[in-house]
């Protein structure tokens, strides 16, 4: 399966829609792919962060201060809340 809405490059736009990547098409189609396999999600997201900022520094861009939360910032609300102790079930 192609992914959708690729980047056109790391750190930069969409490729098909122009918006800051991973844009909400992206976001979308990842949630798909990734369903059920939140930590390969993140793995995933965390990849891309950190090639687009590297990408960013190469290109000699300005740091995108959107880029973090845009990448990482939406996986909370996807993953199984993390820390919660099941321990004290009776
Ligand atoms: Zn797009």
């Amino acid at each position: 399966m192609m992914a959708a809405h690729p980047p056109r490059y790391a750190g930069g736009p969409c490729f098909v829609c122009g918006e800051p990547w991973p844009c909400f098409e992206r976001q979308l189609s990842t949630l798909v792919e990734f369903a059920g396999r939140g930590e390969l999600l993140v793995a995933y997201m965390g990849d891309w962060y950190r090639l687009g900022v590297e990408e960013r520094q190469r290109r000699g861009l300005p740091p995108d201060p959107g880029m973090e939360l845009r990448h990482l910032g939406w996986l909370d609300m996807v993953l199984p809340a993390q820390g919660e102790q099941r321990s004290g079930d009776v």
